[in-house]
C-alpha cells in the first residue's frame, strides 16, 4: 500500500465556485474583515437558520468564547455541558473565570444525559451548553424547559449538528446563542472560521463588540472593556459563500454516506453503530460516523485504530471526557468525578473517514477493511 492510498479521515468538497467567489473577493481588494463578505457570508447562513443576528469570527472555539463573554458570564457562575466533547466548550467557561459543570453521556445517543442536568441546577447556574454530537440532535426540549424555569442561557454548540433539525428545526437555531465552526471537516467550510447566532439585538451587539477589541461607537480607541481580535477575513466569508450554496448537496452527501456505513455495519456483531434518529425522529446527519467496540470485542479504540491504519484506512478516537482532562485537574476542577457512560466511550470508541469529498468505493474499502479487521 503506498501512501496515495491512504483514506483520510477527512477530506474537504471544494469546487469550481469556491475558487471563482475566492479570486472575486481578491479582485475586489477587501481582504480584511472590512468590505462586503463577511456581512453577505454573515446573512447567508443567518437566512438558514433563521436567526436575526449572525457574528462571523475567526473558528468555532473563539465563537463558544465570545458566547459566553457576551452574557458576561465570570467568577461564581456554573455553567452545565457535556463531558464528552471538545475543550473548546469547557476552555470558554474556565477562561471566563466561570465554574463547568460536567454531566455524563446517554450510552445510546452518546450525547449528553439531559435527564442528568436538572440535578446539576443550583443558585449559581447561569447556562447550559448542549453539543449536537457527532451529528445526532440533541434531545433539547427538557433543557429548554429548565432553562425557560430556572431562567438560564442556552450556549448551542451546533458546530457537529450544521445541517439537521430538532422537531422541524435547524439546528444552531435554538440558543440563546448558538455557535458554529467552519473548520475543513464541518458541512461548510471557510479553512478556519466560525460564528455566534442569536435573535437578541443586545447580544448581537456584545458579539460584535467582544470580536472586535471592544471597540465602542462614541469614540475610536476609547474602550470600557476588554475584547479579542477574532475578525474573520473576507477571503474565508467568500469561500463560505460558496460553501453555503452547496449546503443541500453537502447534507444529502452526509446523510448517504451515514446510510451506506449503517448498511455495510447491520450484521457486523461486537459493534454499537450510532444512532439513526433521535428520540423526536430528527436524522442523525453523520457529521462523523463513529464505532464503539462491545465490551467483550478483544480490542479497545486504540487497538483497532492502530490495525486500520496499517491498512490504510484514517480515523480518530472519540473525544477525551472533559472531566478526565489534566488541565482542568490542575486547575483545582472535576478531581474524581466519575462520569463512566464517558469515560466507557472515550476508550472504546473511534470514527471512520467521513469526509464531504470521500468516494464510494473508499468508502467500500472502509467498510471491507473494518469487517475483515474488526470482525
Ligand atoms: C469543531 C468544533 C468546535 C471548534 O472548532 P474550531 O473551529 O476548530 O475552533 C467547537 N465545538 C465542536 C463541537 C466542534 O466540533
Amino acid at each position: 500500500m503506498s501512501a496515495a492510498d491512504f483514506i483520510q479521515v477527512n477530506t474537504p468538497r471544494l469546487g469550481a465556485r469556491e475558487k471563482e467567489l475566492v479570486n472575486e473577493c481578491l479582485d475586489s481588494g477587501w481582504i480584511s474583515s472590512e468590505g462586503p463578505y463577511i456581512a453577505r457570508f454573515e446573512q447567508a447562513v443567518a437566512e438558514k437558520l433563521g436567526r436575526r443576528h449572525a457574528i462571523a469570527v475567526c473558528n468555532g472555539t473563539a465563537a463558544l468564547q465570545v458566547a459566553v463573554d457576551a452574557l458576561g458570564l465570570g467568577p461564581g457562575d456554573e455553567v452545565i455541558l457535556p463531558s464528552l466533547t471538545i475543550i473548546s466548550c469547557v476552555a470558554a467557561i474556565v477562561r471566563a473565570g466561570a465554574t463547568p459543570v460536567l454531566v455524563d453521556s446517554d450510552p445510546h445517543t452518546w450525547n449528553m444525559d439531559v435527564d442528568a442536568v436538572a440535578a446539576c441546577i443550583t443558585p449559581r447556574t447561569r447556562a447550559i451548553m448542549p453539543v449536537h454530537l457527532y451529528g445526532l440532535p440533541v434531545d433539547l426540549d427538557p433543557l429548554l424547559a429548565l432553562a425557560q424555569r430556572h431562567g438560564l442561557a442556552i450556549i448551542e454548540d451546533a458546530a457537529e449538528g450544521l445541517g439537521g433539525s430538532y422537531r422541524g428545526r435547524p439546528c444552531g437555531s435554538f440558543g440563546t446563542l448558538s455557535t458554529l465552526s467552519f473548520y475543513p471537516n464541518k458541512l461548510v467550510t471557510t479553512g478556519e472560521g466560525g460564528m455566534v447566532l442569536t435573535d437578541d439585538d443586545q447580544l448581537a451587539l456584545r458579539c460584535r463588540r467582544q470580536r472586535n477589541l471592544c471597540f465602542i461607537e462614541q469614540r475610536r480607541f476609547l474602550h470600557e472593556e476588554l475584547g479579542w481580535n477574532y475578525r474573520m477575513t473576507s477571503l474565508q466569508a467568500a469561500l463560505g459563500l460558496a460553501q453555503v450554496e452547496a449546503w443541500d448537496q453537502h447534507l444529502a452527501l452526509k446523510l448517504a454516506l451515514g446510510a451506506r456505513y449503517q448498511q455495510g455495519f447491520a450484521d457486523l456483531p461486537g459493534i454499537q453503530k450510532p444512532a439513526v434518529a433521535g428520540i423526536h425522529g430528527d436524522a442523525n446527519i453523520y457529521w462523523v460516523y463513529g464505532l464503539v467496540l462491545d465490551d467483550g470485542h478483544p480490542l479497545d479504540a486504540e487497538a483497532a485504530m492502530r490495525v486500520l491504519a496499517q491498512r490504510g484506512i484514517g480515523t480518530r478516537p472519540f473525544f477525551w471526557p472533559l472531566h478526565e482532562q489534566p488541565v482542568l485537574h490542575a486547575r483545582g476542577l472535576c478531581q474524581g468525578l466519575r462520569l463512566p457512560v464517558a469515560e466507557r466511550l472515550a476508550r472504546r470508541g473511534f470514527y471512520l473517514p467521513s469526509g464531504l469529498a470521500l468516494s464510494v468505493a473508499d468508502q467500500q474499502r472502509v467498510i471491507t477493511t473494518v469487517r475483515e479487521c474488526l470482525q
